[in-house]
């Protein structure tokens, strides 16, 4: 969504001789910030200035040892995964790869069963021996038809009946959203599979990997060249008039931008609870959910997904989901995607910013689809650098020729 082309083109015509300042200014050094900041930088030669407001970079992606001599995901756990050969590609040019397959058992009737539902989950549920084909059968028999399927509850009672929805899926929404699946729309939920094999990873991905050192590190050699300057514990609003640049890429929350002239975006957000345990291991995978018992929805073990062995000792995160604290997802209702437009609408007149990200833009992306939303803002900031360039090479032409 980035801006006309006009101002930009002042903008860019401007920064070729005697330079000061920077070309850009990236707000945020997250996934989108990063990205930009990188490919501006190292692609196109530009001068980039980084402004992060929190004291590290990779945004809620960024991972640390913690006093215990673990990594830990402080935001949450963070697995990668993508289809896009094109962005695992890009990616590599910054980190080494551990293949990881991701997989969720759900608490259930005091067993632990996989998740997202498959044969084993139901044989072991209800004590059956059913094939994959019988279980397609189950399935079918459950599943109650609806005319319309508009909201979360309707995708799932519409696909694995009202006994599965109330034992995996309706605790799980209501602790996660504060709503109840009947008032959430549709494309909540559709996110989560079911399956009638026995296959039980959470992702079906054709690329499932974790940075071989972490995610700081490969945000630090994204981050690491010499037309690159990182401001950290800075909010852009502090440095934005005394520094001068050209054009702004911004990854923040966009309602923050236009200071919330039509009312803020409701996002919902997570407390983390870290806890380190004297045991080699907590729980047999990466995540276990709790759709209906405790105030946290699911808890994570680090070991499993970043593969650290360590003896004695393991660090797990529980997830409390709440109303306040930082903005982590965009509450999918159509009364928010009506305010979102409005905001939309402000970006896309604000000639000399380019919104890209998931806070930017109020919408749930992982990680390999905000790259890819950012690489794809690049190559439009690309082609209108190359328009520019030519633009002010035929003007330079011209005067020589006259002169
Ligand atoms: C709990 C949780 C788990 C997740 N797990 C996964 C997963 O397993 N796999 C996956 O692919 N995706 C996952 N995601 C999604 C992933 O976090 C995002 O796709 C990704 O981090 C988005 O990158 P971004 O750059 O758009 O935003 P962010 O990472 O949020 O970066 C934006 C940055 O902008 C900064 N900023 C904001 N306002 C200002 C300002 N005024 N001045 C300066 N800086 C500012 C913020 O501090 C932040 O660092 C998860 C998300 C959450 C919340």
């Amino acid at each position: 969504m980035d801006k006309g082309s006009e101002s930009f083109q002042g903008a860019v015509s401007a920064a070729v001789p005697g330079r000061r300042g920077f070309d850009y200014l990236v707000v945020g050094a997250g996934f989108a910030g990063s990205v930009l900041a990188e490919r501006l930088a190292r692609g196109l030669g530009q001068r980039v200035l980084v402004v992060e407001k929190r004291p590290h970079i990779g945004g809620n992606a960024y991972d640390r040892y913690n006093d215990d001599g673990i990594l830990v995901h402080p935001y949450g756990p963070h697995i990668f995964h993508t289809n896009s050969a094109d962005i695992f590609e890009y990616l590599s040019r910054f980190t080494q790869w551990r293949p990881y397959q991701h997989r969720v058992l759900a608490s259930v009737d005091g067993q632990m069963v996989p998740m997202p539902i498959n044969l084993d989950t139901i044989n072991k549920l209800y004590g059956l021996n059913l094939t994959s084909f019988e279980v397609e059968k189950f399935f079918e028999s459950v599943a109650e038809k609806k005319d319309s399927v508009r909201t979360s509850e309707d995708v799932v009672v519409s696909k694995v009946g009202r006994e599965l929805y109330n034992k995996f899926f309706r605790g799980y929404t209501r602790k996660q959203w504060g709503l109840d699946p009947s008032e959430l729309d549709a494309s909540v939920t559709a996110r989560v599979p079911t399956r009638t094999n026995r296959d039980d990873r959470y992702f079906t991905d054709t690329f499932q990997a974790m940075p071989l050192h972490g995610y700081t590190r490969m945000f630090e050699k994204m981050l690491d060249h010499p037309n690159i300057k990182v401001m950290l514990s800075t909010d852009y609003r502090e440095v934005a008039d005394i520094v001068p640049w050209r054009h702004m890429v911004y990854t923040g929350p966009v309602d923050a931008f236009f200071n919330y002239r039509y009312g803020k975006l409701p996002y919902r957000s997570l407390r983390f609870q870290h806890v380190t345990v004297p045991q080699e291991q907590f729980q047999p995978v990466g995540t276990v959910n709790y759709p209906n018992d405790y105030g946290y929805t699911r808890i994570s073990e680090f070991k499993h997904i970043t593969g650290q062995t360590l003896p004695g000792k393991t660090s797990v995160v529980y997830e409390y989901p709440c109303a306040e604290g930082d903005p982590y997802y965009p509450v999918p209702r159509a009364e928010n995607a009506e305010l979102y437009r409005k905001y939309e609408a402000e970006a896309e007149a604000t000639a000399n910013v380019t919104f890209v990200g998931r806070l930017a833009t109020y919408k749930y992306y992982n990680m390999d689809q905000v790259v890819g939303q950012a690489l794809a803002a690049f190559k439009r900031l690309e082609q209108r650098h190359q328009a520019v360039t030519a633009s002010t090479l035929a003007v330079e032409a011209l005067a020589q020729a006259g002169a």
